[in-house]
Parts: structure tokens; sequence; C-alpha cells
């Protein structure tokens, strides 16, 4: 693609991973610019990456650039005041990936008629193995849609919904996903050192365990319920293993995902 100039509001975590995955991906750092209040996170990124690093102010900005909004879901108003004329006169694609935050309440920041892309994705991006779920309102091109789906799919799995709604669920699923399945594996972990394995050897087990079913659901066009029961013999030790897992885990699931849903909505 031709590479437009990215902008990063934002220098945290999620910039990190997005810029991380940019870069694997051969987006040149000069043509990626990071700003932030302090030097702390973004001076690191221009060190690790070669991007520009600049402070949080807002600046003119190159016809083509796409701005990704990646600093908290509660300062945007006071950010996008500030940004607002500049990404206007560029007519600047905006791309959020705060959590909650409704294209029509960036719109009433920024104006109707900017272009604007939700983006959720997750801290896999990092290593390229993130997935991001992205929503794009009717005054986005096709050509926009095109640039950033190629500046996500440098970072992992893209899906795009066409039901803004729904942002809320895939945000409580993949956005904050990856914690569950840390959690999960904290969980096994733990279980076995009680049983008396040792904390390496189980640390390693639980994470291989995750890694290679993930890979192999992947691989496969199975479904996860048709693998599992390929594995389940009938009185064997996965099902006296899966039977606890059953008393529990659904019910626990849809809770999880309505409480992240939920706050999601609550933060914006
Ligand atoms: P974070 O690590 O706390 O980073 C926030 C960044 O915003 C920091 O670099 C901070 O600057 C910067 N910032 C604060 N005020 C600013 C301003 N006025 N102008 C420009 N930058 C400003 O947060 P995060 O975890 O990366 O999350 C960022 C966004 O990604 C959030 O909206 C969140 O909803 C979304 N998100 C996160 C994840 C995740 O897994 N972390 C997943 C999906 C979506 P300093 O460096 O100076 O402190």
């Amino acid at each position: 693609m031709t590479e437009p100039q990215i902008v990063f509001i934002g220098a945290g975590n999620m910039a990190r991973a997005l810029i991380s995955g940019m870069r694997q991906q051969g987006i040149a750092g000069p043509n990626i610019q990071v700003h932030a209040p302090s030097n702390l996170h973004r001076g690191a990124l221009a060190e690790e990456f070669g991007v520009r690093s600049c402070p949080a102010q807002a600046e003119k900005l190159p016809e083509n650039s796409v701005v990704i909004y990646a600093a908290k879901p509660k300062q945007m108003p006071a950010v996008l005041k500030e940004w607002r004329d500049s990404l206007r006169s560029a007519s600047a694609l905006f791309v959020s990936v705060a959590a909650g935050i409704s294209s029509a309440q960036i719109t009433t920041l920024l104006g109707e008629e900017t272009p604007v892309v939700r983006a959720m994705p997750n801290t896999p991006a990092q290593i390229g193995a993130g997935a991001t779920s992205l929503f794009a309102t009717a005054t986005v091109s096709a050509n926009q849609c095109d640039t950033v789906q190629q500046i996500f799919a440098g970072v992992g799995k893209v899906f795009w919904l066409h039901d803004e709604a729904l942002m809320d669920t895939a945000t409580a699923l993949a956005g904050s996903g990856p914690a569950y399945v840390l959690l999960f594996l904290e969980a096994l972990e733990d279980a076995a050192v009680l049983q008396g394995l040792d904390r390496v050897t189980a640390r390693a087990l639980a994470l291989q365990t995750v890694l290679g079913t993930a890979q192999m659901a992947a691989a496969n066009s199975a479904s996860p319920s048709e693998l599992r029961h390929q594995v389940t013999s009938p009185g064997g030790t996965t099902a006296a293993g899966l039977a606890v897992w059953e008393e529990q885990l659904r019910p626990l699931a849809q809770r999880a995902l309505a409480a992240a849903a939920e706050r999601g909505r609550i933060l914006s």
C-alpha cells in the first residue's frame, strides 16, 4: 500500500503492541508518529522502533493521515477537542481503539463528516497474533477500509462487524480475552503444583497444552465441541475432568462476558 502517515495519540500498551506489529510488517518507523504527554513511553517506543516521538499536543497533519486514538476512553473528549481542527483540515481517517466509545460519540466530538473506524485489537497483536474487530461508519471509503484492514491484518486476524452494538461483545471476548486465557493458564499451573508437579514443568505443560490445542483447533475444520468429543472416552480421565468444568464454565463465561461488556458501556 502507499504508506500513510500513521499518528498515534497515546503511547501505552496498545500503541506498543500495534507499533511492534506494524514495524514487523515493514511499516517504516518515520511513517509512524506517537503523541503522549510524558516522554516515558513514547521515548521508549522511539528508541525501540524508530518512530517519531511527539508531545501530546495536536499538530498539522499531512493529507492521507490515519490517526489512531490509543489513550484512555475517558480522556477522549478533552483530547479530541484539541485535535479536532487538525483532523478536519487533513480529512484524516480517525481510528479509535478506545473500549466502549461509540462512533456517534466520536462524530459528536469531531463532526458528522469525519470518517471513523472503531477497532478493538488485543495484545497478542505485539507478536502478530492479534484478533481485531472493526466497525466503519458510512463516511469511511472503501479505500480507507482497505488501509485499516492492511494496518490491522499486519498484527493478526481482522473481523469486520456490521452492527456496531456488537463491538461491546467483541471487546468483552477478544479485547479482554487474553487476560482470561492467562488466568486459565495460572489456574491450571497452580492446580498441578498443588498435586506435586514442580512449577516450571507445570507452567510449561499448561502453556504448551493451551497453545497446541488452539493451533490444532485452528488447523481443523471440526468445531471445538467435535474435537473435544473425539478425545473424550466415556469413563476416562478427560471425562472426569470435563464433568467438573461443565458444572461452572459456561455460566461463568456468560457472566464474565456480560460483566466486561457492561463495564465497557459504563466507562464510555
Ligand atoms: P495505557 O497503557 O494506560 O496508555 C495510555 C496512553 O495514553 C499513555 O501513553 C499516556 O501517556 C497516553 N495519554 C494520556 N493522556 C494523553 C493525552 N492527553 N494525549 C495523548 N496521549 C495521552 O493504556 P492502554 O492499555 O494502551 O489502552 C489504550 C486504549 O486501548 C484504551 O482506550 C483501551 O480501551 C484500548 N484497548 C486496550 C487493550 C489492552 O489490552 N490494553 C485492548 C483493546 C483496546 P503517558 O505515556 O505519558 O502516560
